[in-house]
């Protein structure tokens, strides 16, 4: 069964700009995926269309076989998206900020609790559950990010540009928890500009350019073409 799958999806923003002209898109259960593209793409219009924040004009979408459309409630279960800006309540505590939304999950009281405390130490975060959030360093609040994202066990994980703005040393102890994440059978899709990042992480990449995919191969068949 592929995670996700996508067929002739198109957008067309209300003031007439075409964002996505026909995307074909499969992933497989398990693989780590970059989606590569300069700014404008189209990768935010993607995966806003994936997690049910912008509405597509056409096209179908489905995530571990429950369509978008049909489907609507299991398909979102099935993902955990960690978009670019914090967007958390930065007066909660990073405890909280995890816990509030397996709230949102209707996850009961006790796994919330078990829950929270897992993710919080996949991000070596758990010892700042109870600093406010607005006190974490940019690298924490990415992390902290990720690990609200993953309250409910999603089966895929979409990480838009994870890493942006944070210093090479951070990135790459990010790059290993991500790792983890994936060995432990998170289907993970990643959208980035360091090319090292996909390089190191991914094992499938597409590159969308213009609203339209240009390049979809194995990364290692791709490097060796550069
Ligand atoms: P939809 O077609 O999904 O209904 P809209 O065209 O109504 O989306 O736009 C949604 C929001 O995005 C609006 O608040 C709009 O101001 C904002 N927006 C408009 N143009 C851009 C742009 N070029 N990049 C990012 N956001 C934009
Ligand atoms: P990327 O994430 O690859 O930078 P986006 O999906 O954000 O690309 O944007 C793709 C194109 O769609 C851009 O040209 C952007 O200006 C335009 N766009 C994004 N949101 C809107 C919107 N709400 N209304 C109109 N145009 C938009």
């Amino acid at each position: 069964m592929t995670a996700l799958s996508i067929q002739n999806l198109k957008k067309t923003y209300n003031n007439g700009f075409v964002a996505l002209k026909g995307v074909d898109l499969d992933v497989q259960r398990g693989d780590f995926f970059a989606l590569l593209g300069p700014n404008g793409a189209g990768k935010s219009t993607l995966i806003g269309i994936i997690s049910s924040l912008v509405n597509k004009s056409s096209g179908s979408v489905s995530i571990f076989g429950h369509d978008l459309d049909k489907d609507t409630v299991a398909a979102k279960t099935c993902i955990g998206v960690v978009p670019q800006e914090v967007n958390f309540n930065q007066f909660e505590t990073s405890m909280n900020v995890v816990l509030n939304q397996a709230g949102y999950y209707g996850i009961p009281r006790k796994q919330a609790l078990q829950r929270t405390e897992q993710c919080l130490r996949q991000m070596e975060l758990w010892d700042k559950r109870d600093v406010v959030s607005r006190r974490l360093s940019g690298g924490m609040k990415r992390r902290l990010m990720i690990a609200r994202a993953m309250v409910h066990s999603p089966r895929l994980l979409i990480l838009d540009e994870p890493t942006a703005g944070v210093d090479i040393e951070i990135r790459r102890s990010m790059w290993e928890m991500m790792q983890e994440v994936n060995k432990q059978g998170t289907t993970i899709i990643l959208t980035t500009h360091y090319l090292e990042e996909a390089e190191s992480l991914c094992r499938n990449i597409a590159i969308i350019n213009n609203g339209q995919i240009i390049e979809k191969s194995a990364m290692n068949s791709l490097l060796s073409r550069l």
